[in-house]
């Protein structure tokens, strides 16, 4: 559907009850199925002997109810994937696990590391082999050889050893570890169940369905460590300013999550609301382009006056597994995820509300489809800037010339849509809605990257 994609989310348990982890891994794992759709995978601890379940498809494919039974024990840490192109096997699906001299370790990941490819490169000159191609796989080696002077040692020079946006979920013999970047780009939150029981997830809407009580977020370069004596924070040695990912807030986490006490349905409603202020066309009524467009489209209509309706109807049974990389399977997978109502739009002036344009072609064909449908004026309203700048931090963008914010003006755009008029929130109007706090990455709109990119992967866009 021409978004940016979030490539991870990860849970970690750690409950008194064995028979409870792998469940609670499980229902948390569904929670965050929007943040990966590939692969699936749980890895449970049960006194230092790891087991695991993965597979490629969903949640509800990847596990049953056998699976479930038969997994045991007080820790488990679980992932869910979504795939860049090339490498979607299930070699590379997550948690990894090692032996090693210290005992096992498994490990799941969110994000992406601007240094991987040096990093592999290193370890890979000394000897190292590897099974998979992920970066989870680097940090899992890194760990391991440093271990010999304590866990806490060797997190502590892995992170100041690897560059990126990261949320990881590490468990060892004994203890579910938590750690996110220096920056807090990528999200990671702590829940509690009881006296002794903790959850750690990318969103706290995974604490919500298996009712665990939201404690805190993990703080940017924090390293957390929970087991029999509770919970120990390792405040970290290397950290830089809050750079939390903004698309997590625009389109990326479910709006019912909270992150770095940011309510995600409030930030959309107020992105709409600003967006009102600064979009000049007349319309009879305001529509979302379901589900993320949904909360700023309801600010929006609160702010302008002009009526809330529902134009679009989202198919929810279109997984990603139909949609093909063929043109003509492209625009199929447009109509049967999105139908237009000819009821409520026939005659209409209508604003349309939506999250982002990265590439254009799928607001292309929702134009097109809402005017087929009768409306006689389609503006589009678009609830961030221009995406012009390629992530480096474990979101999925396309190559700099396909982003078409980064190669056509507002008014290009707006005539490549078919739009009558198009209206971006302006980054000024962003920052108003994160109360012009600077607690943000915002460089695929600015190119003002917080960490480091290899100036080769820029140039090569
Ligand atoms: Fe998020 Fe954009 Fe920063 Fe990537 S570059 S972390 S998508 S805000």
């Amino acid at each position: 559907m021409d978004k940016l994609k979030e490539e991870c989310g990860v849970i970690g348990v750690y409950v008194k009850d064995e028979k409870l982890a792998a469940r609670l891994a499980y229902y948390g794992l569904y929670a965050l199925q929007h943040r990966g759709q590939e692969s699936a995978g749980i890895t449970i601890n049960n006194n230092g002997n790891l087991e695991s379940i993965k597979g490629m498809g969903l949640v509800s494919e990847v596990f049953s109810e056998d699976d479930l039974n038969k997994l045991k024990g007080m820790i488990a840490i679980g992932h869910v994937r979504y795939s860049t192109s090339g490498d979607k096997e299930l070699n590379n699906c997550q948690p990894v696990v090692a032996k090693y001299k210290h005992g096992s370790i498994a490990l799941a990941h969110n994000g992406s590391l601007t240094n991987g490819d040096g990093i592999r490169d290193m370890l890979e000159e000394e000897g190292a082999v590897f099974h998979t191609t992920l970066d989870s796989e680097s940090i899992l080696q890194l760990i391991s050889r440093q271990h010999k002077r304590g866990i806490e040692s060797a997190l502590k020079n892995t992170i100041s050893l690897i560059k990126g946006g990261y949320a990881i979920v590490i468990t060892t013999k004994d203890q579910l570890i938590g750690v996110r970047d220096p920056h807090g780009i990528r999200p990671l939150c702590i829940g509690q169940i009881d006296d002794g029981s903790y959850i750690l997830a990318s969103e706290s809407c995974a604490l919500d369905v298996i009712d665990a009580t939201f404690i805190r977020d993990v703080e940017p370069g924090e390293v957390v460590v929970i087991d029999n004596m509770g919970l120990k924070s390792i405040r970290p040695t290397h950290w830089g300013q809050k750079k939390l990912c903004i698309f997590e807030m625009i389109y990326l986490a479910r709006q019912d999550s909270i992150i770095d006490g940011y309510s995600v349905f409030e930030f959309r409603r107020r992105s709409g609301e600003i967006l009102a202020r600064e979009c000049n066309a007349e319309a009879d009524m305001v529509i979302p382009v379901p589900d993320s467009g949904i909360s700023a489209a309801i600010g929006f209509s609160a702010a302008s006056g002009i009526p809330y309706m529902e134009g679009l109807v989202k198919n929810r049974y279109v997984g990603r597994t139909f949609i093909q990389p063929t043109q003509e399977h492209r625009v199929r997978a447009v109509k049967l995820k999105l139908t237009p109502i000819r009821q409520t739009l026939k005659g209409k002036r209508v604003i349309m509300v939506d999250d982002s344009i990265v590439r254009g072609t799928t607001s292309k064909r929702i134009v097109e489809q809402v005017r087929k449908a009768g409306a006689v004026e389609v503006h589009l309203c678009i609830t961030s800037p221009p995406v012009q700048y390629c992530c480096y931090y474990g979101i999925d963008t396309p190559d700099r010339n396909s982003l078409i914010g980064a190669v056509k003006s507002v008014d290009e755009i707006c005539e490549y849509i078919g739009a009558d008029s198009l209206t971006y929130l302006s980054l000024e109007g962003l920052r108003e809605v994160c109360d012009n706090k600077s607690g943000f990455c915002r460089a695929c709109f600015n190119g003002n990257y917080p960490i480091e990119v290899p100036i080769s992967e820029i140039m090569e866009e």
